[in-house]
Order: C-alpha cells, then structure tokens, then sequence
C-alpha cells in the first residue's frame, strides 16, 4: 500500500476484513484492485484466492453469472493470466460457467428468433399460387393437397398466441428471397417472407368472426369454413 495516512487507514481496514471475513464479494475485489493499482499484483492475487475460497466452497458448485463469487472467480482468472499462471480448477470452474452462460445465451436467442417468427404470421397459399407451386415447385410441399395445406395453417393459426395470416405469392418470394440472397425453395426464405410482410402490416389477424368471410378466401363464412368444428 501507498504511505502515508490514507494508504495505512486503508491498510488497516483491510487486515481488519481479512481478520472478520465478508460478506460481500466486492470487499475482495475491492482490496485487489487496490493492490493491483499500487502494482503488488501477488497480493492482490491474495484477497482474490481468499475471496474466492470464501465465496465458492467447492469446483462442483452451479454457479451462474451474477452469483456471488462468480466476480471474484473473474478477476481472479484475469490476473492469474497476467501473470503468466496455468489454469487452476477455478479458472476451469470459471471457463465453464463461461461457457454455459453463453450456451444459454444462444439458446434464448435462437428461441427468441423462432418466437418471433412464429409469432409473426402463417403463410398461407391460395388455390391457384398452391397449384402453380405443386407443378413448379413440388418439393416445397410435397404430396399435399390444397385442403390440406388450409388445414395445416389453420391447425398453425390456433398454436398461435398472436396468430395473423400472410397470403403468399410466389413472385413476391421469389423477390424476397433473392432481395437476402437465401434460395427461395428454403423452409427459412418462406418463414422469413411471411415474418417480413407481417412486419410491414400485410398480415391479418386471426381468427375472423365466426360470420366473417374465412381467412382462406373461399368467400364462405369463417364457422362454415375453416373455422368448422371438426375441420382440423
Ligand atoms: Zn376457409
């Protein structure tokens, strides 16, 4: 520590914590700073393997960011490499932590995406784009009828939980798809054309009212349509 009065007053403080111990993580984080800020990199590591033996009882231990000790374990593995040392079993802990963070980070991101996406809207194709894409494009939805494509999107719709419909053509995917650069025959080009347009307010919202035109274009009402009991 520095000399003089502030230096020693804070030098006692911390022998007095290092004597009673802490409950708080950061009064190790805290005092390793300070020694690394006066350039005693030994003992700062000090108050982080304290901390740290304090805070995480075991290498077996769950933790996850934001628990206590997860701090310490950081600046501790972030000195320790500075100073040139190996991996010990709390930098390993600490790498997988890291580790599980980020797999948890990604798998909310890809559930977010696919949210979103399914939150936005169903494509639905009607009569005569569907039988153009079975001539054209008969991989797309292969061996499927019309009725059944209606049927799978209204089935679709009612897993919705802000369910809308986006008519499809096939030249204005076919647009989309080369506006990204995706091949327009992809699953992903249909899902994100469909996404798009609801973005860009083309999708209606469903279900229509029970005497409402059907949401399929049929010109039927909706109760005598897809909306019959019994039709999914
Ligand atoms: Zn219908």
């Amino acid at each position: 520590m520095e000399k003089g009065d502030a230096g020693s007053e804070l030098e006692e403080r911390f022998a007095q914590l290092l004597r009673e111990g802490s409950n708080c993580e950061w009064a190790y984080v805290t005092a390793s700073i300070a020694y690394q800020l006066v350039d005693a990199p030994q003992e700062a590591l000090r108050w982080l393997n304290v901390g740290v033996n304090r805070f995480v009882p075991s290498l077996d231990v769950e933790l996850e960011k934001g628990d206590a000790g997860s701090e310490l374990l950081r600046q501790r593995s972030l000195l320790r490499r500075e100073l040139g040392l190996p991996n010990d079993g709390f930098d390993d802990l600490l790498d997988r932590l890291t580790d599980h963070g980020r797999q948890i980070g990604e798998q909310i991101r890809e559930i977010r995406r696919h949210d979103e996406t399914e939150r936005l809207a169903v494509l639905y194709w009607p009569p005569a784009e569907f039988a153009e894409l079975q001539r054209g494009r008969p991989s797309w939805y292969p061996g499927t009828t019309h009725l059944e494509h209606r049927r799978e999107v209204q089935r679709a719709l009612r897993q919705h939980l802000a369910p809308a419909v986006v008519t499809g053509s096939i030249g204005a995917l076919v647009d989309f798809a080369a506006s990204r650069g995706i091949p327009p025959g992809e699953r992903s080009a249909r899902e994100e054309f469909a996404a798009e347009a609801a973005r860009r307010g083309l999708a209606t919202a469903w279900p229509p009212g029970r005497n409402d035109a059907c949401w399929c274009g049929s010109d039927r009402k909706y109760k005598k349509c897809c909306g019959a009991s019994g039709f999914v």
